[in-house]
């Protein structure tokens, strides 16, 4: 089903630092591709207005760009993890060039916040056979999702029809920091809080979300 993601086992297994669902039965909300001039501000808000904390997987040239955007997010708790400098496909890369996106993102938010990235999200979802090995290596996790609205489409019926029929109370929901959602964005996150509230789940902080269960 193209809105509820979830692996074959051995992909599961393969992949088994991966992280699908969160590991405390809370929901966590994510946001990708930001942060933006356009999108982010509207987020951050409505975030606060329910005291939700969420993971804003960002783009490294978006954070040189909107750098103040991204010290907000940090400013009012919430994760910030690595989605790569360039989001570029790590199908498409060397392991050099993977390795070079991943620590460019990680120097960068040092560099500007002292900020110490321990959590990465491949563009697309697209990941190779090495980057379990890499992430490793960095001591950094990986968090794909459960639960994808495509937001970025632009569409609330299509959120809406995502959230109602696919929300479980472990989902990890991509959601998009962007110019292509920010029109149906807040509209989306009311909608997932009112549905997650009415059959009873929780959000959590992404740190408690995102802790190893074995
Ligand atoms: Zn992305």
């Amino acid at each position: 089903m193209k809105y509820e993601y979830s692996p074959p086992l051995i992909v599961k297994k393969l992949f088994k630092d991966f992280y699908w669902n969160t590991s405390n039965n809370k929901i966590l909300l994510t946001f990708d591709d930001g942060p933006t001039k356009e999108a982010t501000e509207i987020i951050l808000s409505i975030l606060a207005q329910f005291g939700i904390k969420a993971a804003f997987f960002c783009v490294g040239n978006n954070v040189e760009r909107n750098s103040s955007k991204a010290k907000e997010i940090l400013n009012e708790g919430h994760l910030i993890g690595n989605h790569t400098f360039n989001h570029k496909r790590l199908t498409k890369l060397s392991n050099e060039e993977t390795v070079e996106e991943i620590d460019s993102f990680n120097n960068l938010l040092r560099e500007k916040f002292n900020y110490d990235v321990k959590y990465f999200r491949p563009p697309y979802g697209r990941f190779t056979i090495s980057t379990q090995g890499i992430l490793k290596e960095k001591d950094m996790k990986c968090i794909m999702w459960s639960l994808l609205t495509e937001d970025y489409k632009n569409d609330f019926e299509t959120v809406k029809f995502a959230v109602k029929n696919y929300l479980k109370k472990n989902s990890i929901i991509v959601l998009h920091d962007s110019i292509k959602s920010k029109d149906i964005i807040k509209d989306s996150i009311n909608f997932i809080v009112d549905e997650a509230l009415s059959k009873g789940y929780t959000f959590g902080e992404p740190a408690e979300c995102l802790k190893l269960s074995s």
